[in-house]
């Protein structure tokens, strides 16, 4: 009793946050500070393992590092990325020991945590070692250690990693000529700009004079292209410093893992040629260290260009391919498809920059301009007295995810006066994963409008069938992939035949997409699929086409 009593007493006076663990290192208990610097109570942590405690960025640092320290030297301490309990992160030092009963057993693990940050009143810049003393930024060392680290993190997650080195343009210039503590204010602002450029999980650092280095988790090389650009954007703004108005550029150098190398020193090394490479060719640019990415990083910018210009320019047209009931064969709907001619004359397959401009965000105004021509088209056929076809148009996430999604319909609906029952939106699965209540909400409207709502590529996303019942759609699209595999794979032909059995049990309509030759028609006539579009039938045509097939009466010549 008094023992724990003085346990207590200790536990709440020391400046330190502490954790206490049990034998099987479940947490027993923890101190007031450390409850205020995380957020947690005991409540939300009594026995569960501090392998909890460990963010994202290094979540299983238990297994991989400070358990083997247990046993070879039973302690551990280091840097170690805390979860709080507002999903923040904080970096902290974390000495991890074991204690011992008197038969050599662990009774207890004792978790001391120390604030690291810079901005905290126990930082002492000369004690971090690591640490830049100017900026507050880990210096090269700890850039290394941390790259190190992410690259074993992305390893394992199969992800990419970019490492950046920033080289400031002309420093001496500024050094010299303006007085070092103009250049040391100005390298503290740099840092300050540098910082706010990245994720908080991401690292960025002082590695050299003038030189800083990120480290970032990437999906894709793009993120890398995006971050270069912002940090080329963010320091080309003028600095103030001490009423004084300092312009300064940088060079970036770009190295990637895996391409560009598979270990911390080659990555960092190939980052810092590459911005050499960057300072020759003039600076105020970036580079990458394989040349063929510089190449794609300019065909992606000079694309996003193009592509906001095609608007203006009108390169955009459209294609309708029919979709044709498995009863009679006669084209009962069709699907409008973008198609890009750009200013050389040159064709650009939506394979290709659909996806681009998904990730700028170029999709919104090219979508709603596809929904607005569609509309006026099937609007103009279905006044000519024709035979009658209802329109399916693609809609991107970005689209559906936008506030001003369900009015951009209704804008469209009222100028192109379509009715109603004569549009479907196409939306892909992946889609109703995100914020669920909120998309719901709004695909309710749309039905509510009388408008239909198909499920694009279904069965290729991460298929919860819960989400059937609870999003109001109206058609399942069976993706091409399915289709194609009908007569080869055993599997496949099941899947796209339980694909059209769970349509007819949900009451849902069923298209398949991507029917290419006579068995693969025959196969989703026989399964009762409802409707089918593909090749076999025709290819997405010109409005003229299209035309000409609603003349006939939806009859599609096979010869
Ligand atoms: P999607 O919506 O699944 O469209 C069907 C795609 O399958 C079209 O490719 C079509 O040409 C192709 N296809 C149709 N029948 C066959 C077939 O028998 N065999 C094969 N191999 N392919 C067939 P497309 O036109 O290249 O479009 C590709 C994707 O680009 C579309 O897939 C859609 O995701 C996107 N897309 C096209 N237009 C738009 C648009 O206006 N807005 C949005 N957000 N996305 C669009
Ligand atoms: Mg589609
Ligand atoms: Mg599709």
């Amino acid at each position: 009793m008094a023992q724990s009593k003085i346990l207590e007493a200790l536990l709440e006076t020391t400046s330190d946050a502490v954790i206490i663990t049990d034998g099987k290192n479940r947490i027993v208990q923890i101190n007031s500070f450390f409850e205020e610097i995380t957020g947690f109570n005991l409540g939300d942590l009594s026995g569960k393992h501090p392998q909890f405690l460990a963010a994202e960025r290094n979540e299983s640092i238990f297994k991989t590092t400070i358990e083997r320290s247990l046993i070879s030297k039973g302690y551990w301490t280091g840097e170690f990325w805390c979860r709080k309990r507002d999903q923040e992160t904080a970096l902290l030092t974390l000495t991890f020991t074991e204690i011992k009963d008197k038969n050599g057993n662990a009774s207890n693990y004792l978790g001391v945590f120390k604030q690291t940050e810079h901005n905290d009143a126990n930082f002492h810049p000369d004690q971090a070692h690591n640490r830049d003393a100017l900026t507050g930024l880990p210096g090269s060392e700890l850039f290394n250690d941390r790259v190190e680290q992410s690259l074993i993190l992305a390893n394992r997650a199969e992800k990419s990693l970019a490492i950046l080195r920033i080289g400031l343009d002309s420093f001496s210039l500024i050094n010299d000529g303006l007085t070092h503590e103009v250049g040391d204010k100005l390298l503290q602002e740099v840092a300050k700009r540098l910082s706010k450029c990245v994720r908080q999980s991401d690292t960025t650092a002082r590695i050299g004079g003038d030189q800083f280095g990120l480290s970032l988790a990437i999906t894709s090389i793009d993120d890398s292209v995006l971050v270069a650009e912002k940090v080329l954007r963010t320091l080309a703004a003028p600095f103030a410093i001490n009423d004084q108005e300092v312009v300064i550029g940088a060079s970036i150098g770009i190295s990637l893992f895996p391409n560009d190398g598979e270990t911390g020193p080659h990555l960092v090394e190939h980052a810092h040629s590459a911005m050499r490479y960057a300072k020759k060719s003039g600076g105020a640019q970036y580079q990458f260290f394989a040349n063929d990415m510089n190449d794609k990083a300019k065909t992606r910018i000079s694309m996003e260009a193009a592509m906001r210009r095609a608007l203006d320019n009108g390169e955009y047209h459209l294609n309708y391919q029919p979709k044709v009931a498995s009863e009679d064969f006669k084209v009962k709907g069709m699907e409008a498809l973008v198609r890009w001619t750009n200013s050389d004359g040159d064709f650009i397959s939506p394979g290709e920059f659909i996806p681009i401009a998904e990730e700028c965000g170029l999709i919104v105004p090219i979508g709603y301009w596809v929904l607005e021509e569609a509309c006026r088209q099937n609007k103009e056929w279905l006044d000519k007295g024709l035979l009658k076809t209802r329109l399916a148009v693609n809609v991107s996430g970005r689209q559906l995810m936008r506030d001003d999604f369900i009015k951009q319909v209704e804008r469209v609906m009222v100028e192109t006066s379509i009715p109603p029952e004569w549009l479907e939106l196409e939306i892909t699965e992946s889609m109703l994963m995100g914020d669920t209540e909120k998309t719901i909400e709004k695909l309710d409207t749309i039905r509510s409008m009388g408008i239909s709502l198909a499920i694009d590529d279904f069965g290729t996303g991460y298929s919860s069938l819960s989400y059937l019942s609870r999003f109001p759609i109206t058609t399942l699209k069976i993706d091409r992939a399915f289709v194609n595999d009908i007569e080869s794979n055993a599997d496949t032909a099941e899947i796209a035949r339980a694909i059209i059995g769970l349509s007819r049990g949900l009451d849902l309509e069923v298209v398949a997409e991507g029917a290419e030759n006579a068995a693969h028609v025959a196969f989703l006539k026989d399964q009762g699929c409802d409707l089918i579009q593909g090749f076999y039938f025709s290819r997405p045509l010109s409005s003229e086409k299209y035309e000409d097939i609603l003349k006939s009466g939806g009859v599609i010549d096979l010869t």
